[in-house]
């Protein structure tokens, strides 16, 4: 993932630490008057004529080193030298990578008098100039939460429409995790589902770092609305729930896959020539890239793992009395799941692959209650939840849910509102 940052620092003044020769005429821009203006009185002590500060944006590409830049740039060699010789942060810019961006202020014998980038989105350093050395300084700022809210439609992907309103790939996982013991993100997202969320983005001076939490979130998968609120009970339990204070998570994921590991192509060629031959078939089949990690669905023993001609490779999980889950033509089993063995829900026990009847990689999983197949979906809709949020949390979390469920929908409305006066 990429995370686009921008990062381009002007000069809006005279910076923080500047008390530096000259630093009063960095204020006078082409608005200042042509009739000079007298020098307060402590100017005579300083140099006449203070240059006039260039300032430009130099981009880190791979492979390169500052003296690189420098040398790109035409600014002396010897600055650079006097920079790392500035202490601690000077020698950390002996270690730069692609991405970084420094900005530059020099003066007309393009001599350095400021430089300035970003190690991390949380800290700043500085150089600034002082005679025939350089000030270094560093400020670490802490990134502070915006709530914002996008909402999108399906077309094609979950991950298309979100980078469709401006959110990458790892939000999007994120946000199909949160539904991950309701909705089959790999099966049953459907063009015109829709997700709406409400959510903190980090910003550092005002400009993007990065996504925060997701506080409030709705999807709607195939007309039925599913809806969950981040609570932190403030003694470190974190979670998500449903508007009535139902844990999100369950006793079983829906899909024992990640949707993320499989693109939108395998999706396309779920259907299969071969399964056709099994007759009648009892479970779900998962077109998938071979290596791709399969998970328990949920807490069991493994009752089998073992190998027949045709299911190939392949993991029988006992939950309980009552529920078992079955994973097919796995190409391996993963390290020291055998018969017995304990598996926690989301525990990788194998990987996607082809063995026994299959002619391409695939998933067959099957989900059994007392012995009789079930189509997950409905046997899952079914099943009690099993974690409520606490007696002692439950004002707190009726209030703090209520709040962010009505941000959500007043953000909603407006947004919709605001789309069709667009469309009028
Ligand atoms: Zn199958």
């Amino acid at each position: 993932m990429t995370l686009a940052i921008a990062a381009v620092w002007m000069f809006g003044g005279v910076p923080e630490s500047a008390n530096a020769a000259g630093a009063s005429d960095l204020e006078s821009g082409p608005s200042a008057p042509i009739t000079p203006v007298p020098a307060p009185p402590d100017a005579v002590t300083k140099p006449l004529d203070p240059p006039p500060l260039e300032t430009f944006v130099a981009r880190v590409r791979r492979g390169d080193t500052l003296s690189d830049i420098f040398e790109r740039n035409g600014i002396p060699a010897r600055d650079l030298q006097l920079l790392i010789d500035s202490g601690p942060l000077g020698k950390r810019l002996e270690n730069i990578f692609p991405g970084y961006e420094f900005e530059f202020g020099r003066d007309i014998q393009a001599n350095l008098l400021h430089l300035k980038y970003r190690p991390s989105r949380e800290e700043t350093v500085e150089f600034q100039r002082i005679g025939d050395r350089f000030e270094a300084s560093a400020v670490v700022k802490d990134p502070q939460d915006v709530r914002q809210y996008r909402g999108g439609r399906i077309e094609r992907t979950l991950f298309s429409a979100c980078q469709g309103v401006g959110l990458n790939d790892q939000f999007a996982t994120r946000l199909a995790e949160i539904f991950r013991w309701d909705i089959d993100f790999i099966l049953d997202v459907r063009t015109d589902d829709e997700f709406h969320v409400l959510y903190n983005e980090q910003r550092i001076d005002n400009q993007f770092v990065g996504f925060g939490d997701i506080l409030a979130v709705e999807f709607i998968n195939q007309g039925e609305t599913y809806r969950a609120v981040r609570y932190d009970d403030g003694k470190g339990g974190i979670g998500y729930y449903t508007p009535d204070g139902e844990s999100m998570r369950k006793r079983f994921l829906r899909a024992p896959l990640d949707f993320s590991r499989i693109s939108s192509d395998f999706n396309l060629k779920r259907i299969h020539p071969l399964w056709k031959s099994e007759m009648p078939h009892l479970g779900i089949d998962y077109a998938a890239p071979t290596g791709t990690p399969v998970k328990a669905s949920g807490d069991g023993t493994v009752l089998t793992a073992s190998k027949t001609s045709s299911k190939g490779n392949y993991i029988v999980i006992g939950h309980g009395e009552r529920y078992q889950t079955k994973y097919l033509h796995l190409s391996r089993f993963a390290r020291g799941i055998e018969q017995g063995k304990r598996v926690q829900q989301g525990q990788v026990i194998g990987y996607v692959g082809a063995t026994g009847w299959a002619t391409g990689p695939h998933l067959h999983y099957e989900f059994l209650v007392r012995g009789v197949h079930l189509n997950p979906r409905k046997a899952l809709s079914t099943l009690p939840q099993t974690h409520p949020i606490s007696p002692e949390d439950r004002v707190g979390f009726d209030s703090s849910a209520a709040l962010l469920l009505a941000e959500l929908d007043n953000r909603k409305k407006s947004q919709q509102f605001a789309s069709l006066d667009a469309a009028r």
